[in-house]
């Protein structure tokens, strides 16, 4: 042996792969890929930020209290059973790490969101998948998949590259169906973006139940992925065991500054929300006029929705014939989806042309068929 030997379970972790920004030769896109806010961020964010240039010299707070504070008046929560980290995709790692460990079980959805994995298996757990229902989460699948040896469920909702949404009932069904040393992870990056009547009763479970964590970022409607702000919710045991293995210093004090104030920002929160639902909505209806060519969307509660491709025009084509003309969606073959593209609801402009570029893409292929 002449060299370091790495875990194998960490040899077994697949990279994650982020979303692209430029095209294959390099040019600069309309980047849909990452499920980032196209109106960018509330500009009163954008001035805490700027304020926090004058404390480069200073740790951050490591107790994080001013979001903490923040952050329970907001949701009405009790400010010391809140974790944070460095993007909720560090809240799912130390979910994992304070609860998981070799010979452990982490069971996550078919189409689930690709950090999940990674999670399970840094920790050297071994990760279990649940089949889905047509792309949506199926709880009864998910309850089959548990053994004695399971110890958390990590589920999205709604849930990412799918977009779709388990209601309260199914939620609840989910969180009954689990022994009480299993931890439900619901995580709740893209909550903001459902109708604001509707609630999927996971923040109450992590109120009142000793075994869920709900998770929640900063990076999709609030706009401040740049900033790396995640936070989660749960009984005060569970956060208690989540704060041992967190980085001591996680959190900037920028990114906090900023993120306390994209939380007061109403205005932009809600115009992002309506932005949202009016594209979101239009999308969909024109994807709707191209399923006799096979396109089909599934239906999305957040702010991307996952188009299938079932005809002629192949997905790959498509994120092909996109990136051409300069826009980079989302493909994602290696997570079992060759046959679809997650594409992000953008601005009026760019999701009115990426709606033409794949009729002419459709037109084009049509058109080979037919010749060919
Ligand atoms: C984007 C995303 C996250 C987290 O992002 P952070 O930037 O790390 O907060 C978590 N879960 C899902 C399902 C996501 O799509």
């Amino acid at each position: 042996m002449n060299a370091p030997v790495a875990k194998p379970w960490v040899l077994d972790i697949a990279p994650y792969i982020p979303g692209r920004s430029t095209t294959d030769d390099g040019r600069k896109a309309v980047k849909l890929s990452s499920n980032e806010n196209p109106l960018g961020t509330s500009p009163a964010a954008r001035a805490a930020f700027e304020r926090a240039a004058t404390s480069l010299e200073r740790y951050p707070d490591a107790a994080a209290h001013e979001l903490r504070d923040a952050l329970a008046t907001h949701h009405d929560l009790d400010p010391a059973r809140i974790i944070y980290g460095n993007g909720s995709d560090e809240v799912l790692h130390l979910a994992a790490g304070a609860f998981a460990g070799p010979g452990d079980e982490v069971i996550y959805v078919n189409y689930g969101f690709s950090v999940y994995p990674i999670a399970a298996r840094r920790v050297g757990a071994t990760p279990v998948v649940a089949p889905d229902n047509d792309y949506a989460t199926d709880i009864g699948a998910i309850l089959a998949c548990v053994t004695e040896r399971t110890r958390v469920v990590f589920i999205a909702n709604p849930n990412n590259p799918t977009g779709t949404f388990a209601t309260r009932e199914e939620i609840a069904r989910l969180h009954a169906g689990l022994r009480a040393d299993i931890l439900l992870v619901i995580d709740h990056a893209y909550a903001e973006y459902i109708d604001e009547a509707v609630d999927d009763g996971a923040m109450e479970l992590a109120r009142n139940a000793p075994n869920v964590l709900v998770t929640r970022t900063f990076s999709k409607l609030y706009g401040l992925a740049a900033e790396r702000i995640g936070w989660g919710y749960a009984s005060a045991a569970i956060i208690e065991a989540m704060h041992r293995i967190r980085l001591p210093f996680g959190i900037t004090i920028a990114g906090t500054a900023a993120a306390i104030a994209a939380l007061n920002d109403r205005d932009f929160a809600d115009r992002t929300r309506a932005h949202n639902a009016k594209w979101r909505d239009w999308f969909n209806a024109e994807i709707a006029r191209l399923g006799n060519a096979g396109l089909r969307a599934v239906p999305s509660q957040a702010n991307f929705v996952l188009v299938l491709f079932e005809g002629d025009l192949t997905a790959q084509a498509a994120y092909q014939g996109l990136m051409d003309a300069g826009y980079i969606v989302r493909w994602l073959p290696g997570q079992g989806l060759p046959h679809g593209l997650r594409i992000t609801i953008g601005t009026e402009a760019e999701t009115r042309a990426v709606i033409d570029i794949l009729n002419n893409l459709v037109a084009d292929a049509r058109n080979a068929a037919m010749s060919g």
